[in-house]
Order: structure tokens, then sequence, then C-alpha cells
């Protein structure tokens, strides 16, 4: 694999290809991101491309080939060092014996490339030397830093580092992947993609989940339901996962539902259905709805998952949003 060969973020890549081109090759970066989007998988071509032995690797492109690039691919390199969280993030220990390698030169390769995976899960008591460290790393030494949000990176740390943007790929770009790289059917291809927020590392992530959740029955008795009577609906809150990841990816689903109803009510285009397998359930479904209130029930569904987002009382919230539902 090159850079040639990742799926999408050509801004970010072109930026680093041009760096190493001009020999413009700052000492720190900040690849901010969703999760599983990728950044990880560009930090190490970066690597490749910076230590590469071939000719070709002037003009910011790795060969793939050479022995140092093999080393990366495997991460046998003595001087790309990855840096990934144990347990719950980076810890104070990590950061330290890092810093003890960076001052040897590097061991064989042209420049040694550090990357902190979670830098926005790093130990409260990171080392101030750290910022001394990113501000001015040893001689040939480049350090990536891998966040999924800024906000909880500390400024200091943030102002020593030269940003770049990782964006959600386009759902077309990562459901194609998921059928011609894993060999995924169309339809689970496509709802997965769609439920990713553009991060191809998190469609797989979430896939066994998703195969487990009765969408029909969702679709059917909850989401579509005209008639949800109290003891249904106490029903369904209890039956829903009360640990809050698992929760909102249900309501992210719901979501898709409620949209794909909408869909067929205003298009009635079945190809444009993220849930095309469900297509002739949604088709008698919606002859019962207004679109006005299909609208509305998202917009409460919508509502209720930001609420849970923001740390709501999950049983709570979902009551909530059922009332307000059976009033609709
Ligand atoms: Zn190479």
């Amino acid at each position: 694999m090159s850079f040639k060969n990742v799926l999408g973020h050509s801004r970010p890549i072109s930026l680093l290809q041009r760096a190493i081109e001009n020999e413009k090759v700052v000492n720190s970066y900040l690849f901010l991101g969703n999760e599983g989007i990728g950044k990880k998988v560009v930090a190490l071509e970066f690597a490749k491309a910076l230590n590469c032995l071939n000719e070709e690797a002037a003009r910011g492109e790795a060969c793939d080939h050479c022995a140092s690039c093999k080393k990366i691919d495997h991460i046998l390199h003595p001087d790309v060092l990855l840096v990934e969280p144990i347990g719950q993030g980076i810890k104070k220990e990590q950061v330290i014996q890092m810093q003890r390698e960076l001052v040897y030169k590097p061991y064989e390769g042209k420049r040694r490339v550090c990357i902190l995976t979670a830098a926005d899960r790093m130990a409260h008591d990171i080392p101030n030397t750290l910022l001394k460290t990113l501000e001015e790393p040893p001689l040939h030494t480049v350090i990536i830093l891998l966040a999924n949000n800024s906000r909880f990176i500390l400024p200091t740390i943030l102002s020593r580092c030269q940003p770049i943007r990782f964006h959600p790929l386009p759902i077309s770009l990562v459901s194609k992947w998921l059928m011609e790289g894993k060999g995924l059917n169309e339809t689970e291809a496509h709802l997965l993609a769609s439920l990713s927020d553009g991060s191809p590392g998190k469609a797989l992530e979430i896939r066994e989940e998703i195969s487990q959740i009765p969408r029909e029955a969702l679709l059917k008795d909850w989401v579509g339901s005209k008639s949800l009577s109290f003891q249904k609906m106490g029903g369904w809150v209890e039956a829903l996962p009360s640990q809050r990841e698992n929760l909102l990816l249900i309501l992210e689903v719901a979501k898709t539902l409620l949209r794909d109803l909408v869909m067929v009510k205003t298009l009635k285009k079945e190809t444009k259905l993220i849930h095309s397998d469900l297509w002739q359930v949604m088709e008698s479904l919606s002859a019962h709805w207004s679109l006005s209130s299909l609208l509305k029930r998202m917009e409460i569904l919508h509502h209720t998952s930001l609420a849970i987002r923001g740390n709501a009382n999950t049983s709570l919230a979902l009551e909530a949003m059922m009332l307000s539902w059976a009033e609709g």
C-alpha cells in the first residue's frame, strides 16, 4: 500500500506530499478527524514516504518494495514508533519511554517518526517535557499526534503542531470500499456506510452490532407504528439497550428508518433507500402516515439522540420521546 491506495483524503495527502517534495516537513503534526477515518493509515504512509530508500520517494510517494517500506508496513521499523493507548488512554510512562528513545539518532532510517494515536486521550499527568519535545524535537524526528477531537487537547499542545484535518468520506466511497475491499453485499454496504459518519473503520466496527438489530421489528412496531400503547412504549424502553453507545447506535438506525419512510412517502423510488431490503414494509406503512407527522417524529428522535449524547438519563429521555410520539 502507498498513498495512492489510501481511501479518500486527497487533500491531507497532497499537503504531506508537497511538504516532502519542497523539503518543508515540519516537526510536529496533529491529524484531526473521526475515529476509524484513516488517520493512522496516512501517518504510516507518511512515515514510509519519509524513509523510503527508493528515489521516487523524493516526490512524496513510497515505493512499497524496499526494506524500509516493508518494515514500516509490518510496524517493525526501529525508527517508526507507534504509541497506542493502553486501556483508557496514553499513559505517562509511554510518553516518557518515547522521549527516551528520541535521545538517540535514528538507527537506520532518514527520519524518526513518532505516531501518538490518541492525543485527545492522554493522561492528565503527561510530563511538561512533551511540550518541549513537540516544539523542538530532536534532529531528524517528526511527531504526529492523532486525535478525534481537538476539544480535549491542551491549547499548549495545539499551538505547537501543524493541524491537518481529515473530513468524513462520502457514503458512496465507503460503500464501494465495503463491497470491493471487504466483499459485503450492496444492501449491507450501503446501510453500514450510511451509519459510519464517513469512517470506514466505524463501518466495520458496527457491522456485527447492526446485524443483530431487528430492523424490521423496529420499523413496524416502533418507529413506524401509529398506535403505540403505554404498555408497548414501556416494553420498548425496557427492550432497548441501557448502555449509552449501543442505544445511540439504535437511535441512529431508527433515524435512517424514518428517513427512508419519508423517502418512500415523497419520492417512491426504491433505489434511494438505506434499508432497501425493507422496501415493501416501508411502502405499506407510509400509506398510514402524513409527511408532516413523519417529519415531526424525526425531529423528536433527533432531539432525543442529542440529549442522550449530552448525558441525559437514557430511560427518562426515551420515555419523554415515546410520549411526544404518541401525541403526534
Ligand atoms: Zn520504499
